[in-house]
């Protein structure tokens, strides 16, 4: 199948001599993390089956797939937590397992204990990535307030929230400032105002030059974290690029529902002219009118059909 051509990285400024009348080149910026052909069998499972992706400073991918496609496996190799069983992992051009301090993960599932505070918590994970002191406190108050913990900076994780707990856990991953970030479903099960204030707080990240991994099922915060998309398919990533590149040309649908309860849909490329001709033809007065565009399961339909499944 043809894999969309990967967006250009950002662009790093080539810096020239004083008086210098030559402009500054430009040149692609080095990846905080390169990945390449990473596999992972449990048993009889291939989790990874040559994963590749690269990702370089200031640029979010939104790792995205179907149950099961890899994503956390993948995060947990990168992360150091497991060995795969081949391929390569560069962070910042050090092996995952001598660069912890480059790397701030937020697991899938949480890993706090109950009975530690959310600042024991901060302090525990950036003192163990080398903050000291009048750094460490700082750092402590500056995520807190990203992620609006300070009310609960010394109540004991087993008594925060589920999305209290969620920020808290993002704060793990965000307090020493790291290079490359991974959080893996940072927002499942979040109310709105814990979702805008984690999303609000990884844009500003990869503002400051962060690489960032944020693995979602809701292509709503991959669009407003202006993401570029890595699809997951089977252990492998098998399409690259912005969501607008990915989706263009992808049919959406529209739906009308009737006043006697049913409902016509039809899945469409063109939505204004569909819901035109609906409109026209319809014999029964219309309740409502729904048109939907291309989400990531029209994405995943479409890469099935591609691959022959
Ligand atoms: P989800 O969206 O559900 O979180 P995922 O893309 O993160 O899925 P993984 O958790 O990486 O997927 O799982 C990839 C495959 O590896 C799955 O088939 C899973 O059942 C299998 N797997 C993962 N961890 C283990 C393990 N420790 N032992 C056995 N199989 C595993």
């Amino acid at each position: 199948m043809k894999i969309p051509a990967p967006p250009s990285p950002p662009t790093q400024r080539a810096t020239s001599g004083p008086g210098s009348t030559r402009p500054p080149e430009k040149r692609p910026a080095e990846p905080v993390l390169e990945v390449t052909g990473l596999t992972k069998r449990y048993g009889d499972v291939e989790a990874l089956g040559g994963f590749t992706l690269s990702v370089a400073p200031g640029e979010i991918v939104g790792l995205v797939g179907h149950n099961g496609a890899g994503k956390t496996t993948f995060v947990e190799v990168v992360s150091g937590l497991i060995r795969a069983d081949g391929g390569t992992v560069s962070v910042a051009g050090h092996d995952p397992h001598t660069a912890r301090h480059l790397v701030g993960v937020s697991p899938q599932h949480l890993a706090l204990y109950p009975s530690f505070t959310v600042r024991e918590h901060l302090k525990l994970f950036g003192g163990l990535s080398g903050l000291r002191r009048g750094a460490l406190s700082d750092a402590v108050d500056e995520v807190a307030a990203d992620l609006r913990l300070t009310e609960f900076l010394d109540r004991p994780a087993g008594f925060l929230s589920g999305g209290q707990q969620r920020r808290a856990q993002a704060g793990t991953a965000l307090i020493h400032r790291p290079a490359l970030l991974l959080l893996d479903e940072p927002t499942a099960g979040a109310d709105p105002e814990t979702r805008q204030a984690l999303l609000d707080t990884v844009r500003r990240r990869a503002d400051d030059g962060a690489a960032v991994v944020y693995t979602t099922h809701y292509l709503a915060e991959l669009t407003e974290l202006d993401a570029t998309l890595a699809v997951a398919k089977r252990g492998r990533v098998v399409a690259r690029g912005t969501a607008a590149e990915l989706l263009t040309g992808l049919p959406g649908e529209v739906r009308l529902t009737f006043e006697d309860g049913t409902e016509d849909r039809r899945s469409t490329d063109d939505p204004t002219g569909t819901l035109v001709g609906m409109l026209a033809g319809a014999s029964r007065p219309v309740a409502s009118v729904d048109v939907r565009k291309p989400d990531l399961d029209d994405l995943y339909r479409s890469l099935a059909v591609l691959d022959g499944d």
